[in-house]
């Protein structure tokens, strides 16, 4: 294998156990949809709508995190 090949997976290795360690420690992103506002401008007029991805929080669970949840899920479901 090419030194160049093993840095690469070796990156892409560091990068995503990072990122399931932050999806760990900090589950909770921004709302990508109303970038983390809450709430989105309303289609006629001035006035503002709710966010309904995110329920007006501004906050979404992030996908590994859900990823974590049902890894956790199913594990406990075999175990039993
Ligand atoms: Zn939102």
């Amino acid at each position: 294998m090419t030194p160049i090949v093993l840095l690469a997976s070796l990156t892409a290795l560091v990068y995503a156990a990072s990122y399931l360690i932050m999806c760990l420690i900090a589950p909770w992103g921004h709302c990508r949809r109303c970038k983390g506002v809450g709430h989105r401008p309303a289609l006629i007029g001035r006035t503002r709508r709710e966010c309904t991805r995110c329920d007006g929080t501004g906050r979404r669970v992030r996908i590994g995190r859900r990823l974590i949840e049902y890894i956790r899920t199913e594990y406990r479901a075999g175990t039993r």
